[in-house]
């Protein structure tokens, strides 16, 4: 078992990610509390650990000032939406998680001596013109687009975590997050696999944005939990790509996801949203060397089929109680 973090605020502790990271680090015997507003967070991701002595759950706004009792080792700054659809929805909701909760959660950090966590994105590279993406690359952001909302408050963010790490020596781990699937995912919540498998499960059409030939990487949400942990306890400053490799375009996903879930759904196409991005993978090679030899260990087919079972129950209880 890890001794380090001994206790830890998870910010977005009720989100997908989010409530992963908790149940993983109260599993390794440490003290978690999670800090949720509940935008787009579930007190459900966490139920299975109310009542656990090392376990708190705060309802609070992570943009407001923040308080925590109590030494802390480590903040892991997971609040915000994140799915293209809540981008218009809760635009500035996003600036303001991502820029004055960030601000929050690093004075925090610097407050009590803890290492910060950010929870980055590879929507920082935006429509790449590289591909894979290497954290040296830039990238290629729309700042006043749809997207520009989540990509440029995240940018924000890394800047602010570097220069908090730079002016005040905070100690700052960046993960650039890429595509994450797995159970918890909100069937509603209009992201690709979510909406393939809430459609498919019911036999509806599948909604194929564009052509389907715009790629992605999906990474299965255990694999991106030991990555992120992993670079939590490792030494290295700087944004590191935490994603799986194996690229695939969206009709191929659409094609499993429908095969998975009996193959009686059609394939429709929808009008592709501005600043899709074209392609997207990462390079990984920067997580190889400084996490251990870290990558995903779980195959796509895998991966699906263990969603398939988590959303084909998750469906059929809000069928019952909605
Ligand atoms: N997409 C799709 N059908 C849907 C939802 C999304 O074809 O019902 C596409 C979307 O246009 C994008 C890709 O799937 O090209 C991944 O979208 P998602 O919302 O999961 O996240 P993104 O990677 O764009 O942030």
């Amino acid at each position: 078992m890890p001794e380090w973090p001994r206790r830890v605020l998870v910010t977005g502790g009720a989100g997908f990610i989010g409530s992963h990271l908790c149940a993983r680090l109260v599993d390794e015997g440490a003290h978690v509390i999670a800090l949720d507003n509940l935008l787009t967070g579930r007190v459900a991701n966490v139920a299975p650990l109310l009542g656990h002595q090392r376990f708190t759950f705060l309802h609070y706004d992570v943009t407001q000032y923040l308080h925590v009792d109590g030494e802390l080792d480590a903040i892991l700054h997971f609040a915000s939406p994140a799915s293209p659809a809540d981008f218009e929805r809760l635009p500035i909701q996003i600036l303001k998680v991502g820029s004055l909760g960030t601000h929050k959660v690093l004075g925090l950090a610097k407050a009590k001596h803890a290492r910060l966590l950010l929870a980055s994105t590879s929507e920082c590279y935006g429509d790449p013109e590289v591909n894979p993406q290497p954290e040296a690359y830039w990238g290629n952001v729309n700042p006043i687009g749809i997207r520009g909302v989540y990509d440029e408050a995240k940018r924000f963010a890394e800047a602010m975590a570097m220069a908090y790490h730079r002016h005040h020596g905070v100690d700052v781990r960046i993960a650039r997050i890429f595509n994450t699937f797995g159970p918890r995912m909100q069937v509603d919540d209009g992201r690709a696999i979510p909406n393939f498998f809430r459609q498919a499960i019911r036999g509806e059409d599948v909604t194929l944005y564009g052509d389907g030939s715009q790629t992605r990487s999906f990474c299965y949400v255990d694999d991106m939990v030991e990555g992120i942990l992993r670079l939590l306890r490792s030494s290295y400053v700087g944004p590191v790509n935490i994603g799986n490799p194996n690229e695939l375009s969206l009709r191929e996903m659409a094609e499993k996801v429908v095969a998975l879930c009996g193959g009686n759904s059609r394939i429709v196409s929808r009008p592709l949203p501005p600043d899709d991005p074209k392609v997207r993978r990462p390079d990984i090679s920067l997580a190889r060397r400084v996490l251990g030899g870290w990558e995903p260990q779980v195959k796509v087919e895998e991966g699906l089929a263990r969603t398939h079972a988590y959303f084909a129950s998750e469906l059929a209880r809000l069928a019952i109680d909605p």
